[in-house]
């Protein structure tokens, strides 16, 4: 594609004359103009091609301009656009059926919204409604969206100016070794204190009172800290003992992200509800939802479930949803993830963090890694401080800046970097990828001390 700067100012121009854009200080933003995207790449009008390893946000699972989602996509515009959501539409039962089908245990209906954080809020209005109870419990180290309940319930920054005494959530520590909450020193040990932690909540909170505990399987955004073996299943036995629903949030670690469908699967748990989004269809429409159990199904056999969206299970989504599962299927893009994982992005990454002294911890699986990366790697403290901003968070930038000059769109939160590339990234792609973290890096290097 021939470069045409005067095309990319124009697009920034009109971006900033009237976007309003998320998260931002709309005065101190300057938005990539982005001309074109296809698998893995992306690229901008001044000649700059970039290695996506974010996924947009960690969402794209197939990579950009899948033809054959697009060709679903358009047929089903030609065919039916949209219709209403009290109406059986093939295409809508069809995604719904696909899901079902690939989700663990009995969670077999489909509830659809236009994305996670409704899908987060309508997993708890269930939990709530199901139980008769009110509160919530929810990890620190945690993100769920940015509507009211789903922003209550995460567990990080993004929370603190949204935060509203009356949403009954209850926040409590998950396990995380590298960064103990719990003073524990083995996987062991963490995951027994961080069970205990969860009981004392709990008991503290009174049990008659919770109505579900909601969990990242594998929290995202905030640090993809994989759980300790029989950790997930301590808390489903929590959640049977005292008549608490289980929430299990898949938005980012659902669709293949881990290497299985669902990451669930990795640690054979199966929730009572289970939140899903981005990798439904890789983005290409919006929408999310909500896998429903069949207990919790039946509380709203007879009883009206009082919620519902405008758009719920849009016949464009559903269309992409339908074409992106069964490219997944005919691709094996799940079993690429897994084994790009295992064979390429972990060994890679841990071949980095040997030679470079800013990489504290690798931690991850699938199309799903972190590199925690630190000052000092004895005291493991962060390269910047908890949500720093300004000059205290330059060492990031300054790494950041480096990936993007050697070609790579990194993923960039706090203190760490994630490598979240599409789950059917090639080998030659993901070694682009490491090679220029490998690189940037250096950068971090000379913050360490
Ligand atoms: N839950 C998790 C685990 C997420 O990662 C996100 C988004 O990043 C959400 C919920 C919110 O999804 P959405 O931005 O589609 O509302």
């Amino acid at each position: 594609v021939e470069p045409d700067p005067q095309a990319g100012a124009a697009v920034k121009a009109a971006d900033r004359a009237h976007v309003f854009h998320s998260w931002s200080a709309q005065g101190l933003i300057d938005p990539l103009a982005v001309a074109g995207a296809e698998g893995s790449y992306f690229w901008d009008y001044d000649g700059n091609r970039y290695l996506d390893f974010t996924s947009g946000l960690v969402y794209t699972n197939i990579g950009y301009q899948h033809p054959r989602v697009v060709e679903a996509i358009q047929e089903q515009a030609g065919r039916l656009a949209t219709f209403a959501p009290a109406f059986a539409v093939d295409v809508r039962s069809e995604a719904a059926r696909l899901i079902a089908e690939r989700t663990p245990g009995d969670l077999d209906k489909i509830f659809f919204t236009s994305g996670g954080a409704e899908a987060v809020e309508n997993a708890v209005r269930m939990a709530r409604l199901h139980t008769g109870r009110a509160k919530v419990l929810a990890a620190y180290r945690s993100y769920h969206g940015a509507t009211s309940t789903a922003i209550n319930l995460t567990g990080d920054p993004r929370r603190w100016a949204s935060d509203t005494a009356s949403a009954g959530v209850v926040h409590f520590w998950a396990p995380f070794l590298y960064r103990s909450p719990f003073y524990a020193t083995t996987e062991a040990e963490e995951c027994a204190r961080a069970l205990q932690h969860l009981e004392d909540t709990i008991a503290f909170e009174g049990p008659q009172t919770v109505a579900a505990i909601v969990l990242e399987t594998i929290p995202g955004t905030a640090g993809i800290m994989t759980p300790p073996p029989g950790y997930l299943a301590g808390v489903r036995e929590i959640c049977d003992r005292y008549g608490i629903v289980f929430v299990l949030d898949e938005v980012m670690a659902g669709f293949g992200r881990t290497g299985a469908w669902f990451a669930a699967q990795h640690y054979d748990v199966v929730p009572d509800l289970m939140t899903f989004a981005k990798g439904v269809n890789s983005g290409y429409v919006p929408l999310g939802g909500v896998a429903i159990s069949a207990e919790i199904a039946a509380t709203f056999d007879k009883r009206p479930y009082p919620g519902g969206l405008t758009y719920s299970g849009h016949p464009l989504a559903c269309a992409a949803a339908v074409a992106t599962i069964r490219v997944m299927e005919d691709e094996q893009v799940v079993e690429h993830a897994a084994r790009i994982g295992e064979h390429v992005l972990g060994p890679g990454l841990r071949e980095l963090a040997e030679r470079h002294p800013s990489v504290g911890e690798v931690r991850g699986l699938g199309a799903f890694w972190a590199l925690d990366l630190v000052r000092n790697r004895d005291t493991r403290e962060p390269l910047v401080p908890y949500n720093a901003t300004g000059a205290a968070a330059a060492p990031m930038a300054a790494f950041g800046a480096a990936c993007k000059k050697n070609g790579l769109w990194p993923f960039i939160n706090m203190n760490r970097t994630h490598a979240v590339p599409a789950c059917n990234i090639t080998e030659a792609e993901a070694k682009e990828g490491l090679a220029a973290l490998d690189a940037a890096l250096t950068v971090a290097d000379e913050h360490t001390v």
